[in-house]
């Protein structure tokens, strides 16, 4: 007989675990299972760049939940299985081995991997992306050899790894190709303060470069395959570099509903209940490109513990009977350093850029706003601005200028 579940959820990270847990909060009476190619039961992904690589937390702590929560709940974990295609009119995935498994509604949760470099030597030993655990333990097991690491890509998962690295003691370089790092989700004072601090730490921040290849070297008589030992510009030099970490973003991992019919390009379109163009298969997550109302209804794909889970969340609540549209407001953070960066609302397509507070001091916030109204708030060691901005972002707020830049002016007091 076919394997069959009430509810499959493909992909244990952060979405699909979420979802599991608040189906049965929602006392959802059927079969559950969450199936994952990795092999660890569910774990946080944000200490990968952080805690867990430098070594301050142990995997164990970043599980979402313990190993044996699962079965407590009755939901059944198939770990190391990849789903490879989807069959929405038998209502069954295939995996990799061959095998089905039946479903009554699919939730696809799977996230995306890191893109990888497309220019020579991407794939020589050394070269790393920083998505699952086992990345982060296969870098972490290369460290001892390593004198110098160059990271390409000037995103928070990269700023995040070079930071612990440096404190390693290691010898840093981050690539950027724009002309500031964090350039795609922050403004500009934001992204002179971490090129700043990156500085002071040792880092060698590189704006505007370009890499033409990766050259690496191969023992002579030996069967190891070749190791990176250097990043190739385009002017010509060769930056020394033993390990290359590579944060450009992800591909979502959306394949096989595509495959099988599902709208979409970059991600897999969903409504405002998390519905694919497929009968009975929701996605959420890094995967799942929505309607964002804090992106004044662009659609886009958010990256983000925050948008997994609470994409999850309507999941679940939707299968047990409510309608709610989507309409949760973004919120992420990033620590670097002893900086911690919290973000609430969508900065994109602002038109002004207030800075509350002194950089210099470390503790201050950007106030994004379009047409007058904040659309969000980067608040670096700032948590008063972070938590009271809330209100003015959800209530799409107004307030004077000369009030959001200055410091002494509570921000709940611009929001009542
Ligand atoms: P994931 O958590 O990635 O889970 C998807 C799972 O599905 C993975 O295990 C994947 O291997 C699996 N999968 C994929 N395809 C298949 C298939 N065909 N069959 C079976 N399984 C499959 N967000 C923040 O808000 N704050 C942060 O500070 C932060 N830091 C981050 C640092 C790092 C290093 C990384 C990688 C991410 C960080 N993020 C952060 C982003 C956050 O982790 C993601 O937004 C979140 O994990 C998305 O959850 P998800 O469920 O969509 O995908």
């Amino acid at each position: 007989m076919v394997e069959r579940y009430d509810v499959l959820i493909v992909g244990a990270g952060h979405g699909g675990a979420q979802a599991a847990l608040m189906l049965r909060q929602q006392k959802f009476a059927g079969t559950i299972a969450l199936l994952g190619d990795e092999p660890e039961p569910p774990y946080e992904r944000p200490p990968l760049s952080k805690e867990y690589l430098s070594g301050e937390k142990t995997f164990e702590r970043i599980l979402i939940r313990p190993a044996t929560f699962w079965a407590e709940r009755e939901v059944a974990l198939l770990l190391d299985r990849r789903v490879v295609s989807v069959d929405p009119a038998a209502h069954a995935v295939v995996l990799a081995d061959g095998s089905s498994i039946g479903y009554g509604t699919l939730i696809w949760a799977t996230g995306g991997s890191p893109r990888r470099l497309s220019c020579p030597g991407h794939d020589l030993v050394g070269v790393h992306g920083v998505r699952t655990r086992a990345d982060v333990d296969r870098m972490m097991g290369e460290l001892d050899g390593v004198t110098n690491v160059v990271v390409i890509g000037g995103g928070y998962i990269g700023l995040e790894a070079a930071a612990v690295l440096t404190k390693f003691g290691k010898t840093v370089t981050v690539l950027e190709a724009l002309d500031r790092v964090l350039a795609r989700v922050a403004g500009e004072p934001l992204s002179r303060f971490y090129e700043a601090e990156h500085r002071a730490h040792g880092v060698d921040v590189r704006l505007g470069a370009k890499v033409d290849g990766l050259v690496g070297f191969q023992s002579v008589g030996e069967d190891e395959p070749a190791r990176v030992t250097g990043v190739h510009m385009s002017d010509g030099e060769v930056l020394p570099a033993e390990m290359v970490i590579v944060g450009i973003g992800i591909v979502p991992a959306v394949e096989p509903l595509l495959e099988a019919g599902a709208e979409g390009g970059n991600g897999v379109l969903v409504d405002a209940q998390c519905r694919t163009s497929l009968p009975d298969i929701f996605a959420i997550g890094d995967c799942a490109a929505h309607a964002n109302d804090f992106a004044r209804g662009a659609t886009i794909r958010l990256e983000s513990v925050q948008n997994a889970n609470d994409q999850a969340t309507l999941v679940a609540k939707t299968i047990m009977g409510a309608a709610d549209p989507y309409h949760a407001v973004p919120w992420f953070w990033s620590n670097q350093y002893d900086l911690r960066l919290q973000t609430v609302g969508l900065s994109t397509g602002f038109d002004a850029a207030i800075v509350r507070g002194e950089p210099a001091s470390r503790s201050f916030s950007v106030v994004y706003l379009r047409e007058g109204k904040v659309i969000a708030l980067d608040c670096v060691n700032a948590t008063k601005d972070y938590v009271q901005g809330r209100a003015l972002v959800l209530g799409g707020l107004a307030p004077p200028p000369a009030s959001l830049a200055d410091p002494a002016i509570p921000l709940k007091s611009l929001a009542a």
